[in-house]
């Protein structure tokens, strides 16, 4: 698929990031010449381009399918990275930084006059994270540059984890991939609205309302995120996002609950998969089993989860029925992807 040669480069993560530096040197020169490359974040792989070129920032909607009024996230490897970006810091946000940054918190605040247009899909605010990953933060400053990046997945599939993942998607669309290995957390930032008085998150990740109260005091959740009727402010939040090809159910009961669905299925010839954990797989009798962490740690859920997603992918599944998490600490944020990879989709016993 698509024309261009992909090129892929390989990185030592954690061993050694001074001897991988030549591949990073020449990644951020496709960079500067305004192409887009992939690589390793502490939550997923991103698709970077030049924040402040609106013909790098086609580039990345273009290869990945993403609908334009989707804005995007802008990494910066330092704190005057964001003053190019922004005129103010209020005084929250930047309290937000110092406990949170390089971390899997994206903060939006006004202004972003300075960064393509195409970036903030036309909003007055711009989203902006510093990541937690030494490739990340040596391709941003090799570059010289703030990255305007998305997720580098094909828009509507499960965020990619791994390099691999990345290939599997872009390949052909994009300049080039810096495989750093395996991503940490697993899931995408949280997104937390700095813009006015009350800050809200607008996308539940991998830093957790209680870590954000701590530093800032009362935090609001976007009512949209637990109610269709509201309008999110977070524009992506309303695609159905992470999604596997096979449709995805959520069952909130029992495992012998969900093992008696399971069973009606497959005597009407349907290829099964069920997304269970270390704790509840030996329970399971189904087409494909795949444990996805321990309930006992959600963080490892967390982690698993997209590949666990695409692995049903891989095993051409018909249908998926997954179990549910309490929705405490980062389970929020798993129970969030979920239900977007199931639109919704619920069987309650
Ligand atoms: P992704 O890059 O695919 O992980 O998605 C980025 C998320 O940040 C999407 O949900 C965007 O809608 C959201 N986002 C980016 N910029 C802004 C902004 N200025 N205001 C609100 N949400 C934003
Ligand atoms: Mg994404």
């Amino acid at each position: 698929m698509g024309g261009i040669h992909t090129n892929v480069w390989y990185v030592d993560d954690d061993v050694d990031i001074e001897k991988s530096y030549p591949q990073i040197v020449e990644a951020a020169e496709w960079l500067k010449k305004n192409e887009v490359v992939a690589f390793p974040t502490e939550t997923v792989y991103g698709l970077g381009g030049n924040a402040f070129s609106k013909q790098a920032v086609a580039k990345i909607f273009e290869a990945k399918g993403r609908p334009a009024d989707n804005p995007l996230i802008v990494h910066v490897a330092s704190r005057p990275h964001v003053e190019k970006l922004v005129k103010e810091i209020p005084h929250e946000a930047s309290k937000l930084m110092d406990a949170f940054w390089p971390g899997p918190l994206t903060i939006v605040l006004r202004g972003g006059e300075g960064v393509a247009t195409n970036v903030t899909a036309g909003l007055d605010t711009v989203a902006i994270r510093m990541p937690d990953h030494p490739v990340a933060l040596a391709l941003i400053e090799a570059a010289d540059l703030p990255l305007a990046a998305p997720s580098a997945n094909l828009s509507g599939k499960p965020s990619p984890t791994t390099a691999q993942h990345v290939i599997h998607d872009l390949t052909g669309r994009v300049a080039g991939v810096v495989d750093g290995g395996a991503t940490g957390v697993g899931l995408e930032s949280t997104v937390v609205d700095c813009s006015s008085d009350t800050i809200t998150i607008l996308r539940p990740g991998g830093i957790t309302k209680e870590q954000l109260e701590e530093v800032v005091g009362h935090v609001e959740i976007d009512p949209a995120l637990t109610d269709d009727s509201h309008q999110p402010k977070s524009p992506g939040v309303k695609y159905k996002h992470y999604a596997p090809s096979a449709p995805v159910t959520l069952v909130d009961g029992t495992s012998s609950f969900l093992q008696s669905i399971v069973e009606k299925r497959k005597e009407e010839g349907i290829k099964v998969g069920v997304l269970a954990t270390e704790e509840t797989e030996a329970l399971y009798k189904a087409d494909v089993v795949i444990p996805c962490g321990s309930r006992s740690d959600l963080i490892s859920v967390a982690n698993r989860l997209y590949d666990v997603l695409r692995r049903f992918d891989e095993a051409n599944v018909d249908e998926i029925y997954s179990e549910v998490f309490t929705e405490q600490g980062v389970g929020t944020a798993v129970m969030n992807r979920l239900s977007k990879a199931a639109s919704g989709n619920v069987i309650k016993e």
